[in-house]
């Protein structure tokens, strides 16, 4: 099994198969299984992050933060090429309602949507006139409003973008209506990062990687309240996170996947190989799920399926 930087195009033999091993704390998890092994499908990243899926091409696009550069796993193919590098240390990614591609990049701080003829267009880069620390992830609303945090990873060193004091005085959550300024949803947190809203969207998810939680608040219009905890991740700390059809959220953890109840109780646990930064589900039925873990992109289809897209 090679491990290096470089994408490992047309190569099937690279999809190794691992035992995959489901743990459930409840009796909610018992009909949560699938495969009875994970397939790799692409190693050699440094810090796998962003998966996003688009079903009208069967892709599914993910960045090597440290590498600067997003990869693109084609399902036909079922290989991984470079889709872009140098790529400006992207972080989080989402699909909008127009199947474009919306981007968290680190390098220049910036958020911005690749529009259908391939030119990009900058949703977010400051606040009241400062530049944002490092957008690190993201989802929309169905009104079309965006919705992002910003913790400082990406300045923090030049491990995953460019070293430089930060000009917020903190790390926000922010929502940005595209064309106009962001404003600031959230503004008690020490590192935001994975969020996602419920199937309804009356509430959003939002994790804390400094501090290893989750938190639910409630949606009305361009506003949060509450932001109750609702889950200490019990192994590292979460990052990034997707619903399922039914609202459970399947997050990730240094010892793999852990699915918790909307409640917050922890359900079960898919556990990786790697520690896990990101998932999410795609394939034609949205029962492939989909996970970044540091070094891999590995996937597992599941007797459930993800949220419809996009979520
Ligand atoms: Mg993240």
């Amino acid at each position: 099994m090679p491990v290096d930087n470089d994408p490992i195009d047309g190569d099937p033999s690279v999809h190794h198969r691992i035992p995959a091993r489901f743990e459930s704390f409840d009796d909610r998890f018992t009909t949560v299984s699938g495969d009875p092994y994970l397939v790799r499908l692409f190693t050699g990243a440094r810090w796998a992050e962003g998966p996003v899926y688009f079903p009208a091409s069967r892709a599914l696009m993910f960045s090597d933060v440290p590498n600067d550069r997003v990869l693109r796993y084609d399902e036909i193919t079922q290989t991984t090429s470079v889709f872009l590098r140098p790529a400006g240390y992207h972080n989080g990614h989402t699909v909008d309602r127009h199947g474009r591609l919306l981007s968290c990049e680190h390098g220049p701080r910036r958020v911005t949507r690749t529009e259908h003829d391939g030119s990009v267009t900058v949703i977010a880069d400051s606040y009241q006139g400062k530049r944002l620390n490092s957008p690190n992830d993201i989802v929309e609303h169905s009104d079309g409003s965006i919705w992002f945090t910003d913790p400082a990873y990406g300045i923090d060193t030049d491990y995953e973008g460019f070293a430089a004091e930060p000009e917020q005085d903190g790390c926000y959550v922010f929502r940005v209506v595209p064309g106009e300024q962001p404003t600031v949803v959230a503004d008690d947190f020490d590192r935001p990062n994975g969020l996602a809203f419920s199937l309804d969207q009356s509430q959003l998810y939002v994790c804390d990687s400094a501090l290893g939680h989750l938190r639910v608040f409630d949606v009305t219009g361009d506003t949060l309240t509450g932001g109750a905890v609702i889950a200490s991740c019990t192994a590292g700390v979460f990052d990034g996170f997707r619903l399922d059809a039914t609202g459970r959220i399947w997050a990730s953890s240094a010892e793999g996947v852990h699915v918790l109840d909307p409640d917050g109780t922890l359900l079960g646990k898919l556990h990786v190989p790697e520690k896990v930064a990101n998932l999410t589900f795609g394939g034609p039925r949205r029962n492939d799920l989909y996970i970044t873990g540091t070094t891999s992109l590995y996937t597992i289809r599941l007797r459930v399926t993800g949220a419809p897209f996009p979520h």
